[in-house]
């Protein structure tokens, strides 16, 4: 019994084939680049080394058809009959307000995710052509959307309200949706796990550090409030992202630079010039950043002081917020990989009874481990997400559930 998910990116295409018995991967990989010369398409399976080459795929389309031929390739391929696939599931970044858990695709559906186009005009276009090659491809195997916005669904409205005059939500439907929701509901799911306590018992705050990050505070396994907001761009300082700044710096450099008045050129520089990027002028990834600060580069030094900061402060709020934490939790590249930031995040976090192990965190492991003190009122946890594995167990709850 196979599970195939499907991440369509804005320009790339990516994929995960599952056992579902023993929720093992059996093949993995992707296709990036599509519709530009250099597309390139990476692939393993658990009987083969990884393989790389060149492929020509005008669009999404033929990426996912591309991707389905070669797993039933009768030489290549890994399934031997189309039938050991069950459920293919598909990454979804926005549902709107419309889907607020994850559904059977069906023509109304597909309706449905027509009208989030707009909202998520990089993504959703590309999400709705995957699962129209996957029908074409695999005629009768059922799909299951799963949305990274569904998990935050349940924020009150007061959280979610942004104070603009309220025709704004009631016609633009604008109001925070937060992102990353399958890996901040796995890694919940799978604290409640190593607490050995029922989510309906635990209040947590989670920390997706990666190169677009945000921070959730939970209660009783439900979402309370969530850093990202109508857009993936408001929240922490990511890696081009700027997260919170003053609203009003938009409409300052529209009025001073005749570039910014194009929407376009705007949204470029808060969502790809920003950030660690933006801050350092070196580089949006991490790892440079830390090497540059080793170097004693003060501009890479501020940029880490920066996003170290902004991740306290929701950190901070949301204790207050949830009126105590049970755990912390840290996931996505960075907050699985980077003890330094770890570390700078939790020190003098005491006072909320935050207390990191400084030798536990510095140990490598890709396992899920407890790196807090014994005395830390708050348990700090590491937990590799599987935003992946999530959406396969999703897919199969939704099936399970429509039978
Ligand atoms: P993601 O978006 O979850 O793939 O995370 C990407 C980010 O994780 C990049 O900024 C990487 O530099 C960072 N990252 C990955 N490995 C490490 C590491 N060992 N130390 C510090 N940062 C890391």
């Amino acid at each position: 019994m196979k599970a195939l998910i499907v991440n369509c990116g804005s320009s790339s295409v990516k994929y995960t084939l599952f056992e579902m018995e023993s929720e093992k991967k059996a093949a993995w990989g992707l296709i990036e680049r599509v519709g530009l010369p250099e597309a390139f398409y990476k692939r393993r399976d658990i009987n083969s080394e990884e393989k790389q080459e060149a492929v020509k795929v005008a669009n999404h389309t033929e990426a996912v058809e591309l991707i389905i031929r070669e797993l039933l390739d009768k030489n290549r391929g890994i399934i031997s009959d189309v039938s050991e696939i069950f459920v293919v599931g598909h990454r979804i970044v926005h549902g709107g307000d419309k889907f607020s858990k994850s559904v059977l695709v069906t023509d109304k559906v597909k309706e449905g995710l027509k009208e989030c186009f707009s909202i998520a005009p990089l993504h959703t276009p590309a999400h709705y052509a995957g699962i129209v090659a996957v029908e074409k491809m695999l005629p009768g195997i059922p799909s299951v959307l799963v949305f990274d916005t569904a998990f935050h669904q349940t924020m009150p409205d007061y959280a979610y309200m942004y104070a603009l005059p309220y025709e704004f939500y009631e016609k633009d439907r604008i109001r925070r949706y937060g992102f990353h929701g399958t890996s901040h509901n796995y890694v919940s799911q799978r604290a409640a796990t190593l607490l050995c306590k029922p989510l309906s018992e635990l209040k947590l705050i989670t920390a997706h550090l990666g190169n677009g990050s945000s921070i959730t505070a939970i209660e009783n396994g439900k979402v309370i409030d969530t850093s990202m907001g109508f857009t993936p761009l408001q929240g922490v300082v990511m890696g081009t992202r700027c997260g919170d700044i003053d609203p009003a710096i938009t409409t300052y450099l529209i009025e001073q630079y005749p570039q910014y008045k194009d929407a376009k050129t705007l949204n470029d520089l808060m969502n790809n010039k920003s950030g660690l990027a933006g801050v350092s002028g070196l580089s949006a990834d991490m790892r440079d950043i830390l090497k540059a600060v080793s170097e004693g580069d003060k501009k890479a030094e501020l940029a880490f002081n920066m996003l170290v900061y902004s991740i306290k402060k929701y950190i901070s709020a949301y204790y207050g917020v949830l009126n105590g934490a049970d755990a912390l939790i840290f996931t996505a590249g960075i907050g699985e990989n980077s003890a330094l930031v770890r570390e700078a995040v939790c020190k003098n976090l005491s006072s909320l009874g935050i207390e990191i192990n400084v030798e536990k965190n510095k140990e490598r492991s890709s396992e899920e481990r407890v790196i807090s003190t014994d005395n830390s009122r708050v348990k700090v946890l590491v937990i590799p997400t599987n935003e992946e594995l999530m959406i396969a167990r999703e897919s199969r709850k939704v099936i399970e559930n429509d039978n």
